[in-house]
């Protein structure tokens, strides 16, 4: 018989949002008539920007046209979409990104999977606590952890805690570590991060030769001036940074797929042999082994969202959300909650009331007033005590929802 992967089997995962799912049908079984309002998944529920879908139908036609249809394109992504996004993400911003160094893919999360593809087994690797589960399973998965504990934290993992002690900001470690996962506007917090506080970590990244994986897949929810849209933004961080980014938030590509790396080419990385070797290499060749690039179709979508009315539809569909999270963060204040984020960010992250645990108030709220959202400690075991809504839907969800809260509740 065929072995598996045995690290596999060490996943404690698959269980936060299969136990939502369980609860939320158990509950709809019982009570048929309840309308049930759904604040938990990141998923966006707004439409594609016309300029993303007209661009889509035109490249519908190249590809039924001999002269203008694609076949395989270049795994790295079209030279044109690389060539706009380096423009307008990077270098509109003073940051020194080029081209050659942006690899178009279908997904940020699978880049954040794939990535330890070219890393080695004996890393020290940092998260936050709480997280974004993929960056955690998909350590378990390539092997670079022990067994859970009970609270569910991987033996070989460094967990940095975030919580309103530190702002849900992670204090810089004292010990060496070589990867850190770092994101910022934060899923699930809503924290955002100053340039301030990002030298501290390219600085720290510096000194002990470590790499920043730098998820800014909320990006586009940045509206402060004064806070940083790239890891590139910081001094230094050329040497010590790769950056994922989605088109899923901010254009609703969710169900469409695309999403891109920055690997500088100054990033190094050790070989066991002692020499230094170009991470951007690495990364190459293995996207031109194992994947065969976004479709044709797809990328001109994305390569839409840079036209000047992609720009404007784009610009109202972040407002859209980032208004949704205004009346949740007003909404719940009134209903004498404690709420962070939800400002420069898709998601509201909400102290539970009455000591009540992540668990005990998601039920709460369901069989109360109806509505779903995330039990905070569902992404790690410093979320318990936390609960995270999100503002991907409707609007009138999100105010039928907010109602029901301040006319059932006063928790103050
Ligand atoms: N990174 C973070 C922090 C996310 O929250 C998500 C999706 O929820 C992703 C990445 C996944 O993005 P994509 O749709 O590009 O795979």
């Amino acid at each position: 018989m065929a072995s598996i992967n045995d690290n596999y089997l060490k996943l404690k995962a698959g269980y936060l949002f299969p136990e939502i799912g369980r609860r939320v049908s158990a509950f709809a079984q019982e009570n048929p008539e309840a309308n049930i309002i759904k604040l938990g998944i990141g998923d966006v529920t707004e439409p594609l920007p016309q300029a993303c879908r007209d661009a889509m139908m035109k490249a519908i036609e190249d590809m039924g046209d001999r002269t203008s249809f694609k076949g395989y394109g270049p795994e790295q992504g079209y030279g044109w979409l690389r060539e706009k996004i380096a423009q307008n993400d990077f270098q509109a911003l003073g940051c020194d990104v080029s081209p050659e160094e942006i690899f178009i893919s279908d997904g940020s999360k699978c880049d954040c999977g794939n990535i330890l593809d070219i890393f080695g087994k004996n890393n020290k690797i940092a998260v936050t606590d709480p997280v974004y589960p993929v960056y955690v399973d998909t350590n378990v998965m390539a092997g670079h952890t022990g067994d859970a504990n009970e609270k569910g934290e991987y033996e070989g993992l460094v967990y940095l805690p975030i919580s309103a002690n530190n702002d849900f900001t992670a204090e810089i470690p004292s010990e060496a570590v070589d990867l850190i996962y770092l994101c910022f506007p934060n899923n699930p917090t809503g924290a955002t991060a100053t340039k301030e506080y990002l030298q501290k970590w390219v600085n720290y990244a510096q000194e002990n030769g470590s790499i920043i994986l730098f998820d800014a897949a909320y990006e586009a929810f940045i509206t402060d001036p004064n806070l940083p849209h790239s890891i590139f933004e910081i001094e230094g961080a050329r040497e010590c940074a790769i950056e994922f980014r989605s088109f899923s938030k901010n254009a609703g590509f969710t169900g469409t797929r695309c999403a891109f790396t920055v690997v500088p080419k100054n990033l190094k990385g050790k070989a066991s042999d002692g020499s230094e070797v170009e991470i951007w290499k690495l990364w190459n060749r293995r996207q031109s082994t194992k994947f065969n690039g976004v479709s044709y179709i797809v990328q001109r979508g994305a390569e839409a969202v840079y036209s000047p009315e992609g720009k404007a539809e784009i610009s109202q569909l972040v407002n859209f959300y980032l208004e949704n999270a205004s009346i949740i963060r007003q909404e719940l204040t009134k209903a004498g909650l404690t709420v962070y984020g939800g400002v420069n960010a898709p998601y509201v992250w909400v102290k539970t009331p009455d000591a009540l645990s992540s668990w005990d108030f998601f039920d709460k709220l369901l069989h109360n007033v109806h509505i779903v959202g995330t039990p905070g400690s569902g992404f790690g075991a410093a979320g318990e005590g936390y609960f995270r809504l999100s503002a991907f839907n409707s609007r009138e969800n999100v105010i039928e929802a907010m109602k029901r809260i301040t006319t059932t509740f006063n928790f103050a």
